[in-house]
């Protein structure tokens, strides 16, 4: 049975990786520091399963780490683990520093000596793939797409601190050899995501028939892509991808905001209307744009459909279906999100 460590694991998308890996009988150590972000109800289903080793931590802890290497010998360390979420990083960029940059350099240091610790065969097949953002290269006017090879320009605290990141993996590649692997993905949706990101945001309140905030004119254009096809692309650059290498992960689904929440109000309206018979459209409410908003991202994944025959199997009408019923059918999940208990129990079980 393989093992990996993976870190951020209770996360919105390192919890959808941590599920899928268990039920391909992979053994997963899921170190996660459990910040707001970290929800371990998403990984109620492997309460008893002994593929799953959740390890309370950070991915900055060295000591920790090394016992966790020691102990567990994975075959493969793959890193979610980050402060993600862009509006936090302007009102306080110095965790995103700590997490993102501080912490990812020293899960390095302890991957790359245990690393040189194995045998030859081990060195070969081991692996360290960290999980970035395609924010990492700025904004786009309104053509053109990121490509591996676009120059980094990062606009936010939070994206500076992703591509801070990402350089590191890459030197450590090329100072000390260790085999990395980065993909740098449009924006994920799916079950799972945390109800400050957009599309749970505008259900939970879409649903309770409140205003509905949309940033500026609501024009700024993102990629988007059903999280389940990210993390097979994940996993297909785990397997295949060449070592030392970059992959663009995207879903050739360009969304305005507005539409992206249009959509989600159509599909409300249809499965459970307002009481009072209104159109959720009508709940849309722009507000004051995010500073330095990046207007638009897209993703060529050429590089990955080329080399590695992945492509996303979901399209954007689908997976948004998909994840409303499922916020629609996991509304205690939510519930226990929004009132703050999924944190209370925690803190219970000590
Ligand atoms: P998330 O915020 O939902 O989850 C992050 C997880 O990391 C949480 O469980 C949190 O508790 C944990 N964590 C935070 N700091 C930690 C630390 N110091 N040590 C250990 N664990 C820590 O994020 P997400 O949306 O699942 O994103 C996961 C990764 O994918 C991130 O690296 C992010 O940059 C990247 N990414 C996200 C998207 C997206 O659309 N969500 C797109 C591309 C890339």
């Amino acid at each position: 049975m393989a093992t990996w460590l993976v870190t951020g694991g209770a996360g919105f998308i390192g919890g959808n990786f941590v599920l899928d890996a268990v039920q391909r009988n992979i053994k997963v150590v899921n170190l996660d520091a459990l910040t707001y972000a970290g929800n371990v109800d998403t990984l109620a289903s492997l309460e008893n399963d002994p593929r799953h080793v959740f390890v309370h931590g950070d991915i900055g802890d060295g000591d920790l780490v090394e016992g966790l290497l020691r102990e567990h010998r994975p075959d493969a360390v793959i890193n979610f683990a980050a402060e993600s979420h862009v509006d936090r990083s302007i009102d306080g960029p110095a965790a995103f520093v700590q997490t993102n940059v501080v912490g990812t350099l020293a899960l390095l240091e302890k991957t790359r000596d245990y690393w040189k610790s194995l045998d030859a065969a081990g060195r070969d097949a081991f692996r360290f793939l960290h999980v970035s953002t395609d924010e990492v290269y700025g904004t786009l006017g309104e053509t053109g797409k990121f490509t591996e090879e676009t120059p980094y320009a990062p606009n936010s605290p939070y994206s500076a601190s992703k591509a801070a990141s990402d350089h590191l993996v890459r030197a450590f590649h090329h100072t000390y050899g260790l085999p990395v692997l980065t993909t740098n993905c449009s924006n994920n949706y799916g079950q799972y995501q945390f109800p400050e990101k957009l599309i749970p945001l505008i259900i939970a309140r879409a649903l309770a028939g409140e205003p509905l905030p949309v940033y500026g004119d609501g024009r700024n254009v993102r990629d988007w892509l059903y999280v389940g096809d990210h993390c097979a692309a994940i996993r297909r650059v785990l397997e295949a991808g060449r070592v030392g290498e970059t992959y663009n992960v995207g879903g050739d689904a360009e969304r305005q905001n507005l539409e992206v929440v249009t959509a989600i109000c159509r599909l409300l309206d249809a499965r459970q209307p307002l009481v009072d018979g209104r159109a959720r459209e009508s709940l849309i409410t722009f507000v004051a744009d995010r500073p330095g908003h990046d207007r638009r991202y897209a993703i060529d994944a050429s590089k990955l459909k080329r080399e590695l025959g992945w492509a996303p199997t979901v399209t954007f009408e689908e997976g948004i279906a998909i994840t409303v019923d499922w916020y629609l059918r996991n509304q205690a999940w939510v519930q226990r999100v929004l009132d703050g208990s999924y944190r209370l129990e925690r803190i219970g079980q000590g």
